[in-house]
């Protein structure tokens, strides 16, 4: 090939360590799907050439624009190489440099042990991690590639390699714009060289590439905006296999919204939500997965501000007609056009979601499951949607049986007459929850508690502060207002003036650990319990708190309620009389078991060597 010849002495340079380790991983994998390889060089081979398309739109100084946008694809099975070649923007020598020699993701270690677990079984995930150029070494002994920029007067360059260790660079006369590489093809690979093998690789994973793709000379791919189509035209099996595309996935989504509008804005999109949320397995946020079009040209991969960020699990194409094509990165940031196209789309996919929540109950419990933090996420962080999203919310509640979820609506629904505000309480799970002490009060009244699991639960209710005109409430707050009920005991509480002096030498006794020692209103069998003045500091936040910092000093608000009918307390206040060292130590226990209950932590020596004097009287 000629046009390979090098002029210039080509320089040897070694991979960064984590290409090796990628590398290492997938010369010698012995993946059954290796040929996944040539979606990952088309894709590549697309994506540069619509970065090619766009700067043609936007940029005068593009080289060759005559040239078509396409993807050449020659194999020769006496010689065993397979030739991917495009028209895209092309590389100048530091941007190869840069590209095929380093690893620019920032969880390149989680990344690497992943494709190490995964690597005898499934390599497919690779294009996923900003890799998949490396996947072709799983086929090839050697790959040049051949490059030449789209800038004014660029000039060409070889990169080899054999996939261990190093790689060449240098000049090289080449093609006029674009990208070439040649793979030299394993022994135990030389199948794909041959072109029924390649052209049926192509139908299956790259047949919404928007570029023509020839083999040996033959056109295989129709292209097609999918999203421009009439919905009652495209195939269940069409719409999968455009989100295998764009999402670089290997399964089927989970849940599909394709709709268009005409005013105030014109929207054609069509998103996805995916079965897996990668943030979970450790590796780091996730990247927007909506490319933004205009009239089928990409402005704009992986589009930042197209939707808001705790959508970012949704991958997808949105096109709009409203949108100018040399709109940059910067100006889509604070264009008022870019967040009217997000609010609507925003809307009406979370609309979308509440309809999948009614119609499909059981695919929404997947949904919440998997993706629920994001909505969270998003009351959180984002007014502008907070009543749609509150709608999506599902918890666990008293009313509901066990692992079934409940909504704020149908909370709402089943809240008796006079009852004003919706309560909910924290804990690690429901038997815990529901043998604390902070249930009791409202199981008397027959009032429904939510319970919330993940400490920001309640960061979440009480940022949301209402649903529907209705407080939502912490149940260890203190000050609620619950109705009186009659003591099913029918035992005597301790006199109004016993109370009194018995809650004021309590609160000496405590000093600054509680702000206020009161009778309770609300406990049935527990002899005391420990209340949070208010919902902007529930007891799971606290927990929270100290499991960050540990020294941290978060007791002295709390509120200390006795039951006065509880014989505990009865006999505390007798024997604050008789023995009142005694008598402290008991309520110093006592306080102590209350913060237990609430799941704060407390320091277990002073516990034990209290239960050992406790113990000692007992035993007597
Ligand atoms: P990713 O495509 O996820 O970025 P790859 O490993 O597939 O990761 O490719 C690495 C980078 O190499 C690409 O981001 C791109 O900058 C560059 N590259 C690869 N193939 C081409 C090509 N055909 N034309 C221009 N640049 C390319
Ligand atoms: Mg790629």
């Amino acid at each position: 090939m000629p046009e390979a010849t090098g002029e210039k002495a080509f320089e040897t340079r070694e991979f960064q360590a984590e290409v090796k380790q990628v590398l290492d991983i997938v010369v010698n994998s012995l993946y059954t799907d290796r040929e996944i390889f040539l979606r990952e060089l088309i894709s590549n081979a697309a994506d540069a050439l619509e970065k090619l398309r766009y700067e043609s739109l936007t940029n005068q100084t593009v080289e060759e624009k005559e040239l078509p946008l396409e993807i050449t694809i020659e194999v020769d099975d006496k010689e065993h190489t397979l030739t991917i070649t495009d028209t895209g923007i092309g590389m100048t020598k530091d941007e190869l440099i840069e590209n095929l020699g380093t690893i620019a993701h920032s969880g390149s270690k989680t990344l690497i042990q992943q494709l190490a677990d995964a690597g005898r079984k499934d390599l497919s995930l690779i294009g996923q991690f900003g890799v998949g150029f490396y996947a072709a070494f799983m086929v090839a002994k050697k790959i040049r590639v051949l490059t030449r920029s789209y800038q004014a007067g660029a000039s060409g360059y070889e990169w080899a390699s054999d996939g261990i260790g190093s790689y060449t660079v240098g000049s090289a006369r080449v093609l006029a714009r674009g990208t070439k590489i040649i793979l030299e093809l394993k022994d135990d690979a030389h199948e794909f060289a041959g072109t029924a093998t390649i052209k049926r690789i192509i139908r299956q994973y790259s047949s919404f590439v928007p570029f023509p793709i020839t083999v040996n000379g033959e056109k295989i791919n129709t292209i097609q905006a999918i999203w421009t189509r009439n919905k009652n035209e495209i195939t269940e099996e069409e719409y999968n296999e455009f989100y295998k595309f764009i999402a670089n996935a290997y399964d089927e989504p989970l849940l599909r919204l394709h709709f268009s509008a005409d005013a105030p804005l014109a929207i054609n999109a069509l998103l996805f939500v995916p079965r897996q949320n990668f943030e979970r397995y450790g590796f780091g946020r996730m990247e927007p997965g909506v490319n933004l079009y205009c009239r089928k040209v990409l402005i704009q991969q992986q589009a930042e501000s197209i939707l808001p960020e705790w959508l970012r699990f949704v991958k997808g194409v949105v096109d709009s007609e409203d949108i100018p094509l040399n709109i940059s990165r910067e100006t889509m940031q604070d264009s008022a056009l870019v967040s009217r196209l997000r609010r609507a789309i925003t809307g009406r996919f979370l609309k979308f979601l509440n309809e999948q929540a009614g119609s499909n109950p059981d695919k929404y419990a997947e949904f919440w499951q998997t993706f629920g933090i994001f909505i969270k996420e998003g009351l959180t962080s984002d007014f502008t949607h907070r009543d749609e999203l509150a709608k999506l919310l599902r918890f666990e509640s008293s009313a509901s049986e066990p692992g079934k979820l409940t909504s704020l609506a149908e909370y709402a629904e089943r809240m008796p007459e006079g009852q004003k505000e919706i309560y909910y309480i924290n804990g690690p799970a429901r038997e815990i929850i529901e043998a604390g002490p902070y249930l009791e009060a409202f199981r008397a009244r027959n009032l429904e508690v939510i319970y919330t699991h993940e400490p920001v639960d309640d960061f979440v209710l009480s940022n949301l502060m209402e649903y529907e005109g209705k407080k939502l409430v912490s149940a260890d707050q203190a000050g609620l207002e619950l109705t009186e009920v009659e003591d099913g005991t029918g035992t005597e509480s301790l006199d109004s003036e016993t109370v009194k002096s018995l809650a004021s030498w309590l609160k000496e006794t405590l000093g600054d650990r509680v702000s206020e020692v009161k009778e309770s209103r609300r406990l049935v069998d527990s002899p005391a319990v420990i209340l949070n003045p208010d919902s902007t500091m529930t007891s799971s936040m606290q927990r929270v708190m100290q499991a960050v910092n540990k020294d941290l000093d978060i007791m002295g608000k709390k509120v200390l309620e006795i039951n006065t009918r509880h014989t505990l307390i009865k006999r505390l206040a007798a024997l604050r009389e008789k023995d009142a060292d005694f008598a402290r130590t008991a309520a110093e226990q006592i306080y102590d078991n209350a913060l237990i209950s609430a799941g704060l932590m407390v320091d277990p020596r002073g516990i034990v060597d209290r239960m050992y004097r406790i113990l000692e009287r007992a035993l007597d």
